[in-house]
């Protein structure tokens, strides 16, 4: 091992420098190592390696670590000089954010939630969620993972846990590793029932990088709950394990009906409506590309009362190659025009290159084009949980608009 001193049981730091013009965007704390900002990449040599962050004058910038991720080179952890970046430091920046969960480990209505959020809780490329007992590492590249030892210690002697389990979110031989990531304590048994709300979902800690639900969308899902839903036909679009459709039905909508590409969609959105109490057919669970579905729906003239988009930042099918940022405005167009009068549409995206502005743009731009006026009812971001760090706005990347859809644009 080339960056650990045995003597000092030190972790060794590599200088790297920083583009001039990148300068004043590190020094103002922006914690992502960008591959071109770095003008000495050839000093990057092993993944974990310790890093002391300067710009090209010299000036300290911060510390951090090299791991490759789609994103960059690494993350900067800290700011101040005099840290060091050991096990120390990543013992406190964990408790720390174990510390500001407090109130979600005590709230027994909802018992998922985010416990660590990467950079917004000073460590990028690692996320950690809760469920009911069980907890999922993320390690979003080959140099967070270094660390396992540490932060699984810390976690497991700070967290009353029952299982750990880990997924590796980054390329190993070319493949992601997606298989049963089990780490230590007690195996799960799948589905593990959580609570969100009172609701009952199913979460597989053993099928890959999906398990079962976004818990980023938990106050979206109850504002379906408590308001939206009731006495409406809803359509879910991209509908995944149909969570949405679920917590629609449980606030009291007339029927859901929940489109997804996926063949596994079907069965795991009946699983979800049977776990409450709900008798999945009397919903409509239709498996096919929502593109198609679209059409077939406009062709028949359905209209629904509520619609929810909420799809992939990117997706291919055979058919169609969607991409949130370009195709958002026409799909949103198209929901318009199966929504009823004074019905509500849920609009979602978690592309971080689209900012809020810019999708409060297409709403718009959506809405004229249709000639429908609308109203923006309810704006969501991220949960508490998905600390978020205020100089990394990609981080931020969550933006839900609940749009009531009024009659004809010209009649305001
Ligand atoms: N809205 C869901 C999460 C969506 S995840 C929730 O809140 O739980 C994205 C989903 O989109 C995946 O299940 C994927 O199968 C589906 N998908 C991707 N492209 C699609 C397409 N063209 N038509 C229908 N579903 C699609």
């Amino acid at each position: 091992m080339i960056d650990v001193d045995e003597r000092e049981g030190l972790w060794m730091e590599t200088t790297i420098k920083i583009n001039m013009s990148f300068s004043k965007k590190y020094r103002s704390g922006y914690p992502l190592l960008l591959k071109e900002a770095v003008v000495n990449p050839d000093k990057l040599v092993e993944e974990g390696q310790i890093l002391n962050v300067i710009d090209e004058e010299g000036t300290f910038i911060g510390k951090g670590y090299y791991g490759l991720q789609n994103k960059g080179l690494g993350w900067i952890v800290t700011d101040k000089k005099d840290d060091l970046v050991d096990e120390g430091l990543f013992r406190r920046k964990l408790i720390k954010a174990f510390g500001r969960r407090r109130s979600f480990f005590e709230n027994e209505r909802t018992t998922a939630f985010r416990l660590f959020n990467g950079e917004g809780d000073g460590i990028g490329g690692l996320t950690i969620d809760y469920f009911d007992g069980f907890y999922l590492i993320n390690w979003y590249s080959e140099g967070i993972y270094s660390f396992k030892s540490t932060i699984v210690d810390v976690l497991s002697t700070h967290t009353a846990y029952r299982g750990i389990y880990e997924k590796k979110r980054f390329a190993t031989d070319g493949k992601y590793v997606e298989d049963d990531d089990f780490i230590m304590g007690e195996r799960g048994e799948f589905p593990l029932i959580v609570k969100e709300n009172g609701v009952n979902v199913a979460v597989y800690l053993n099928e890959g990088a999906m398990v079962g639900v976004f818990m980023d969308q938990r106050h979206v899902r109850e504002a379906l709950l408590n308001t939206y839903a009731k006495g409406r036909t809803v359509l879910n679009t991209f509908s995944y394990t149909g969570a949405f459709s679920v917590f629609a039905t449980l606030g009291g909508a007339e029927k859901t009906t929940s489109v997804d590409l996926a063949n596994r969609s079907r069965e795991k959105t009946a699983e979800h409506f049977t776990l409450n109490n709900v008798d999945p057919s009397t919903q409509h669970i239709i498996v096919e590309d929502v593109f198609a579905f679209f059409k077939r729906a406009e062709k028949r003239g359905d209209r629904y009362g509520l619609v929810i988009l909420d799809p992939p930042s990117f997706a291919r099918s055979k058919k169609y190659t969607f991409s949130a940022a370009k195709d958002y405005s026409g799909l949103l167009q198209q929901a318009i025009r199966l929504t009823e009068e004074d019905g509500i549409i849920v609009a979602s995206i978690n592309h971080s290159g689209v900012s809020r502005k810019k999708f409060r743009k297409m709403i718009d731009q959506s809405f004229r084009e249709e000639g429908i006026s609308y109203k923006v009812v309810e704006s969501h971001s991220l949960p508490d949980d998905y600390q978020v760090d205020r100089h990394y706005p990609e981080g931020n990347y969550l933006k839900v608009a609940i749009i009531k859809r009024l009659g004809q644009w010209n009649e305001e």
